[in-house]
């Protein structure tokens, strides 16, 4: 490691999505470039977010199909286990694999990397954990976000995250899961799949703030159909260690026995102790890096992508946000993403895709709008007589029939979304939508085929 003045144009802090994308395009232009990472190459899409957890789901999502959808097939399915260590072991030796290669991608790209953590010495100043202090023409801050835990709460130290069912030795019998985001949502799912009794803990009355109201009452009632216990309008109180695991004691009276408790109750920008404020870079209250369109912070040379800085927290923003930062720095083309119409999925059982505006949102924006919706049983759960359904929703500006959102759950929502994202993307309208034939049979033909204005009930 040099100890120059000007050793590197780019100082990436933190390899995950978006730090990484970053690095590897500015070295493309030309760029001198190392990127510290603290952990693991990867971040946590990689290593303890969306790509474990996706394979946790396809693992969970068995039992439902050999028990309630198979023998409708004809399939007489006997003497199924599942072995959480395999599982586990399978999962990380994976989550290895694309560490290696990220980290291979990225050297040979010419990235130098550096295993320690980093911090802000001062604007083109960056310190390194054995005490080296380097220079670099722009420092860029991609350090992610981390969950975050309520410290005032007594016994919030019994709380596990998602970081670590990743890692457990063995699944628990029982888990209180607190939260009603993505990710409370996703494991109550895949951990009841993989056979724990689960209980959702929410202190709002239906889960998934910010989505579709039509989509979240769905989730919340699939929720239930699943067998997960739901307590809403209720939050901790207190948590204690019992000799089996730990009692949750709530604000509705109520005390909740459970194995494990897990806090899914937010994430949070990962900057404490990063040398910025000290370097005089802005932070939000939640301790997110200010950046403006161009990712730049409010220090020359100082800029910042992905979960860091709290604007939409998923890996395609954050990978996004790092080309265009490398694009406008190192390539001499000023690059801001558009944060609009980004699609997101939630991997409930079943899931969910989303893009564009719900129906309130657009109301508000403007003012009078077309809703096509409709629910359906997918020809698959016919025979098994399974209670799967459909939800799909368009919802369309009245004034020009521009179709501003799109909301499905259901099985295959967020590869249906991702399709229906370029539509809505490019701005197209509902009687282009209906100009497209259909593919038959499938679910996603509803979505050209939905012929009737919604109309409330009176
Ligand atoms: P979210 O912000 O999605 O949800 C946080 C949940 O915790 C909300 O239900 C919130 O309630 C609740 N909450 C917040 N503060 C408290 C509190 N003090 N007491 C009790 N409950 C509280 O966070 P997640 O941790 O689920 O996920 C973080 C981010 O990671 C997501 O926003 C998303 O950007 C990303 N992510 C994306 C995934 C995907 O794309 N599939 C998967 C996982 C994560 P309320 O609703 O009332 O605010």
């Amino acid at each position: 490691m040099a100890q120059t003045a000007t050793d590197y144009d780019l100082f990436v802090i933190g390899a995950g999505s978006g730090g990484v994308r970053a690095a590897r395009m500015a070295a493309s232009y030309g760029a001198k470039v190392a990127v510290a990472e603290e952990y693991r190459v990867g971040g946590t899409c990689v290593i303890r977010g969306c790509v474990p957890k996706k394979l946790l789901v396809y693992a969970s999502e068995f039992a439902h199909e050999i028990r309630d959808i198979a023998p409708g097939y004809g399939w007489t399915v006997t003497g199924t286990s599942f072995d959480w260590a395999t599982l586990r072991n399978n999962v990380l030796a994976e989550v290895d694999r694309l560490s290696g290669i990220y980290a291979r991608n990225l050297r040979n790209a010419g990235v130098e990397i550096v295993n320690q953590r980093a911090t802000v010495a001062a604007p083109g100043r960056v310190r390194l954990a054995d005490g080296t202090e380097v220079g670099a023409r722009h420092i860029l801050v991609a350090t992610g976000g981390q969950p975050w835990l309520p410290t005032d709460l007594d016994g919030a130290e019994h709380l596990i995250t998602s970081n670590e069912v990743f890692l457990l030795d063995r699944l628990p019998g029982s888990i209180l899961i607190a939260g009603g985001g993505y990710i409370a949502v996703e494991f109550a799912f895949l951990l009841k799949g993989l056979g724990v009794d689960v209980t959702l803990l929410y202190r709002g009355e239906t889960v998934l703030n910010g989505f579709d109201d039509d989509v979240r009452i769905k989730v919340h009632d699939e929720l239930k159909r699943h067998g997960i216990r739901v307590i809403t309008q209720a939050v901790f109180s207190r948590i204690e260690k019992t000799d089996t695991g730990c009692r949750s004691h709530l604000t509705n009276g109520l005390t909740v026995d459970t194995d494990l408790v897990m806090g899914a109750m937010g994430r949070r920008a990962y900057t404490g102790g990063l040398g910025l404020e000290q370097a005089g870079v802005a932070l939000d209250a939640n301790g997110a890096v200010v950046v403006d369109a161009f990712s730049k912070s409010s220090v020359d040379g100082i800029w910042a992508v992905g979960d860091v800085t709290d604007r939409i927290n998923l890996t395609p923003v954050a990978i996004r946000e790092g080309a265009a930062f490398a694009a406008t720095v190192f390539a001499g083309t000023p690059m801001s993403f558009d944060h609009k119409d980004v699609a997101s999925a939630v991997f409930s059982q079943p899931p969910v895709g989303s893009v564009g505006l719900t129906e309130a949102q657009a109301r508000s924006a403007h003012g009078a709008v077309d809703i096509y919706k409709t629910t359906f049983r997918p020809m698959r759960y016919v025979l098994p007589n399974d209670e799967t359904r459909m939800l799909m929703k368009l919802v369309v500006r009245a004034s020009d029939q521009v179709v501003v959102g799109c909301h499905i759950a259901g099985p295959d929502a967020p590869e249906i979304i991702q399709a229906v994202a370029i539509a809505i993307k490019a701005g197209l309208t509902k009687p282009q939508f209906d100009a497209t034939c259909a593919v038959h049979p499938t679910v996603a033909e509803e979505l050209v085929t939905m012929k009737e204005k919604w109309v409330p009930s009176p």
